[in-house]
């Protein structure tokens, strides 16, 4: 019979976790994921590519990797992305490297992605390792107030992206979480309990059973 040798933490080691956040834009979810990700150091931000030009301030390789329409064709044709979608006429994909690296080491890894990558990444056989988590905004017409104080963007854009809220909030139902962001401090302490309790689940727990045994001295 082998000793379990348990890790420095006292903790059995950790399956990673996919953690997906998905809102209407608008809804508060990039400023709740950063801080989450400011926060706690064992869950990174999956950076993804996409077609659409950077927005003041945002720096490539950080808030995404700004490609070509081409390179990212071809990002498809290889098989480079775990899923990929059409947002607002640009295309936006999740590269699969980062994540699957990230998951193998036990790190969690966070999405800011849209129904769309969700349902792809629920079809794939890393269904099991997924965390599906909707932000709402607390009502429309908070939403598009918050729009409109995004001066970055048109009010084409804007009217387009509230045509767009009401289509990406209709899947919420397709979710495990649903959180309404009235108030940004509560939010991120119901992301953190989430994540928290999720982390603990049993399927996620590696070595659970040579730990218990250890621990009975069986
Ligand atoms: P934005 O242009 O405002 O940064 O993002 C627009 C929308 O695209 C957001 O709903 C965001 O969650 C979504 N998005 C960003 N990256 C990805 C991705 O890699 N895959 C998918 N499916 N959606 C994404």
């Amino acid at each position: 019979m082998t000793q379990f040798v348990r890790p420095a933490s006292h903790r059995p080691p950790r399956r990673g976790l996919m953690f997906v956040l998905s809102s209407p834009s608008g809804a508060g979810k990039t400023t709740l994921s950063r801080r989450l990700l400011a926060e706690d150091g064992d869950i990174t931000l999956s950076v993804s590519a996409t077609t659409r030009p950077p927005r003041t301030g945002e720096t490539d390789g950080v808030d995404y990797y700004f490609v070509t329409p081409d390179r990212f064709a071809t990002m498809v044709a290889e098989d480079e992305l775990l899923e990929w979608a059409t947002v607002f006429g640009n295309r936006y994909g999740t590269p699969r490297g980062p994540v699957e690296d990230a998951l193998h080491a036990g790190r969690d890894v966070l999405f800011d992605i849209d129904w769309q990558g969700t349902q792809q990444l629920q079809q794939t056989d890393a269904a099991s390792d997924l965390v599906r988590v909707f932000i709402l905004p607390p009502d429309l017409a908070e939403l598009e107030r918050r729009l409109q104080g995004r001066a970055t963007d048109h009010p084409d854009v804007i009217a387009g992206r509230m045509a767009r809220a009401r289509d990406e909030i209709s899947h919420w139902g397709e979710y495990d979480y649903i959180l309404v962001n009235d108030d940004a401090d509560l939010c991120l302490a119901e992301l953190r309990a989430i994540l928290k309790a999720e982390r603990l689940r049993r399927k996620r727990q590696l070595g659970l059973a040579d730990f218990v045994r250890g621990m009975l001295g069986e």
